[in-house]
């Protein structure tokens, strides 16, 4: 993804890369072609690039994007019973083997009732095990 856009104006003088106080722009060239590069991450955003620019072919508006970038979606684990977020399935699938059981599928609060139900009636206890719950 680059922020950094020139549009058809530019002729490649290079005033730019000349100027950048962040070494932030960069040219490369072979038998046939210069490409101009950028580097987001030594990007100061100055704008000294674009106050040079004497096409004013620098695009800066898109360096100054204020949005969120989506960079991973995970599925979700919920309460069996309210179907409050607990974790991410994948975060329980990461534990040992010995943990898993402790990436229950009950929230705390759902999580003390069962524990209560199971002390008011131990009999249930084995059966009780990961069956579903009422609130
Ligand atoms: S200063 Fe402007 S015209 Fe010159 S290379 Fe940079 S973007 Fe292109
Ligand atoms: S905004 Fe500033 S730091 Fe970024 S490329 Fe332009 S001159 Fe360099």
């Amino acid at each position: 993804m680059t922020y950094f856009k020139v549009n058809e104006r530019c002729t490649g003088c290079l005033a730019c890369v000349q100027n950048c106080p962040a070494s932030a722009l960069k040219a490369t060239e072979d038998n046939t072609q210069r490409t101009l590069h950028h580097n987001m991450a030594r990007c100061a955003r100055c704008a000294t690039c674009w106050r040079v620019c004497p096409e004013d072919a620098i695009e800066f508006q898109h360096l100054l994007v204020n949005e969120w970038d989506e960079v991973v979606t995970l599925a979700l684990a919920r309460c069996m019973v309210c179907g409050e977020i607990l974790h991410t399935r994948h975060l329980a699938e990461t534990l040992d083997a010995d943990l898993r059981p402790m990436a229950e599928t009950l929230c705390p609060r759902h999580k003390i009732q069962q524990a209560a139900r199971l002390r008011a009636y131990p009999q249930k206890a084995h059966g009780a095990e990961g069956k579903k719950t009422e609130s």
